[in-house]
């Protein structure tokens, strides 16, 4: 019986798949790799001696999605195939709307048809939108995300809670990711944004590495101690393991369960920058510029009920983010690439 990733090339997916590997899973990867590579597959057999089987098709694609389960003896999934980049939403509403919408649609789609009905989605704290206040609670009511991205992700939630109501055999698990960051502490694996970074941690790695001359810290006149904004950063390789834990829940009772994915714990733009240059002993050059449209000051999980439901708690530092970030960003000066 396989697990079917999609989206397991990617960052976060890839990293997923390396722990259910370890644990001696079986994994089947889809990827159209629009936003990877497939050197990934490569080297998640690096790091754990097996080679996942990997299909290259776009979630979307019903009749290739049929493909795959038809082959493979498929029994959950988890879901990452989804477009991400906030600020190209906005520019790009439609096609945010329709890759979001549509994949998982198709994949849920299908799964019924194959009579699988067990799914962790990856979804993201932008959900609790700009109103609820921090630290987010899961019993929240879902706020108004200012991007397209985020509304993807409340609207997928609701496609996921409504086809539970629909049919009880459905057994969902809602991952809310706070920001992940780091790497495999190997190596071979990591966050390799294409084009310019929009998020903070790959911009500091390429900044470090000498890729670009310097960081825009956006706004230092926050109301948060030194001014710049706060987050909950969380290792990936923290985050991946409790999509383990996720996905092992669903085997007790079939229900909806959601959970923040988060440290519990906010870091500012500035200690993040201060910890890298510490840990690494490399200089990260960088300027005071204006604030970002749509950042919140501060946002960080309540990160209880994963805990006492999942017994699962981040187990790495922020000093533990840096260093696997440097570890992955100085052996790979271009990605994949190079
Ligand atoms: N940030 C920054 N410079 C950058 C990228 C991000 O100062 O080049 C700041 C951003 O304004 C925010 C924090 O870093 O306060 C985290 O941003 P990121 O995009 O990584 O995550 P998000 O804001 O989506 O939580």
């Amino acid at each position: 019986m396989s697990i079917l990733v999609t989206g397991g090339a990617g960052y976060i997916g890839s990293h997923t798949v390396v722990e259910l590997l370890e644990l001696g899973k079986e994994v089947v990867i889809i990827d159209d790799l629009s936003n990877a590579s497939s050197k990934v597959i490569d080297r998640i057999e690096n790091i754990t001696g097996k080679r996942p089987a990997f299909y290259q098709l776009d979630v979307k694609d019903k009749n290739a999605l049929r493909t795959v389960f038809e082959k493979e003896d498929i029994e959950s999934a988890i879901h990452f195939a989804a477009f991400k980049a906030v600020g190209e939403s906005v520019q790009k509403p439609g096609l945010y709307y329709e890759n979001n919408l549509m994949g998982i649609l198709a994949l849920v789609e299908v799964m019924l048809e194959f009579d699988v009905k067990k799914i962790v989605f990856s979804s993201s704290a932008t959900v609790y939108g700009s109103f609820n206040p921090s630290p987010y609670k899961e019993d929240m009511p879902v706020g108004v995300p200012t991007s397209p991205y985020g509304q993807t992700k409340v609207m997928c939630e609701q496609i996921l809670r409504d086809i539970y109501v629909a049919d009880n055999n459905w057994s969902i698990s809602l991952l809310r990711y706070f920001n992940p960051i780091g790497a495999h502490e190997s190596g071979l694996i990591g966050e390799d944004p294409s084009g310019i970074p929009n998020n903070l941690m790959p911009f500091i790695a390429q900044v470090a590495v000498g890729k670009r001359e310097f960081l825009n810290i956006f706004g230092d006149d926050y109301d948060t101690e030194d001014g710049t904004c706060v987050r909950d950063y969380i290792h990936v390789v923290d985050l991946a393991r409790g999509h383990v834990k996720a996905l092992g829940k669903l085997d007790q009772d079939k229900q909806v369960y959601t959970y923040n994915l988060g440290s519990g714990k906010g870091t500012s733009v500035l200690e993040l920058v201060n910890t890298f240059v510490q840990v690494t002993g490399v200089e990260v050059p960088y300027k005071i510029a204006p604030r970002r449209a749509g950042d919140l000051p501060v946002f960080y999980a309540n990160a209880d009920k994963a805990l006492a439901e999942l017994n699962w708690t981040t187990e790495k530092s922020i000093e533990d983010m840096c260093r696997d970030t440097w570890n992955w960003q100085s052996k790979n000066p271009n990605g994949y690439q190079g």
